[in-house]
């Protein structure tokens, strides 16, 4: 059986339920790498420290304390014991992630605490389905699957907006705005330097586009046992 699952792509794929649905259909743990890096702009943020100032950046990061849950059934995250779950969703997040997940001092520490993740898994048995954006490549180059999950954009922004009207996110209200937000991170995401969206060589690519999360799921679920 497949221990270790690297599910990377752009925004709006469908990569956290996609992995989550893996992660419950296999018995596994499940990691969002993403809301870490929400997690640490929202320190940041809370803290006053502006994402464009790397080193400031850096600092707030290092003093932050996260908790998370790995259960893909009760996902929360925690910065220094307050549950950040809901905020790191909200748009102020959303706007300032990629600028704080540019920082190298950023990316070592949850790196760290990522392998950190996957080898407690790994010590009581448990496999773990890692969602993330560099997963593949950077943080677990010997994972046992490696998934590149894609899918259309304009598909990938209808999804987004129903999954915020589904979660009660009334702020943004057009697909167009989802669209061009999505659009913006990736381009953001995918030039910057310290580690970019990046596709593993061996990543098997999953197009979701005209697939439903439950075919997607069966898909990965059908690499996952080869
Ligand atoms: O997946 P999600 O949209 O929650 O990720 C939020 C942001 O976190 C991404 O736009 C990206 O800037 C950053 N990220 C990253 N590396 C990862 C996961 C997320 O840089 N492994």
């Amino acid at each position: 059986a497949t221990a270790v699952i690297a599910v990377d792509g752009p925004s709006g794929s469908g990569k956290s339920s996609v992995s989550r649905g893996v992660a419950r259909e296999l018995g596994l743990r499940y990691l969002d790498t993403g809301a870490m890096y929400r997690a640490i702009t929202w320190a940041v943020l809370r803290d006053g420290v502006p994402a464009s100032d790397p080193a400031a950046v850096a600092s707030a990061a290092c003093s932050a304390s996260l908790e998370w849950s790995t259960d893909p059934d009760e996902s929360w995250i925690r910065v220094d014991g307050v549950d950040v779950s809901r905020a790191i969703r909200e748009q102020s997040v959303t706007s300032a992630v990629s600028a704080v997940a540019a920082v190298p001092e950023v990316r070592a520490l949850l790196v760290d605490l990522q392998r950190g993740a996957v080898r407690s898994a790994l010590a009581v048995e448990q496999g773990i389905v890692v969602e993330g954006r560099d997963i593949g490549a950077v943080v677990l180059p010997d994972a046992d699957l490696k998934v590149w999950l894609v899918a259309d954009p304009g598909v990938r922004a209808a999804r987004r907006a129903a999954e915020d009207a589904a979660a009660g996110r009334a702020h943004v209200t057009s697909s167009e705005s989802i669209a061009a937000d999505l659009a913006r991170r990736d381009a953001a995401d995918a030039s910057r330097a310290a580690s970019p969206t990046t596709q593993a060589e061996d990543a098997v690519v999953v197009d979701a586009t005209h697939l439903g999360l439950a075919e997607v799921v069966a898909a990965v679920v059908g690499l996952a046992r080869e």
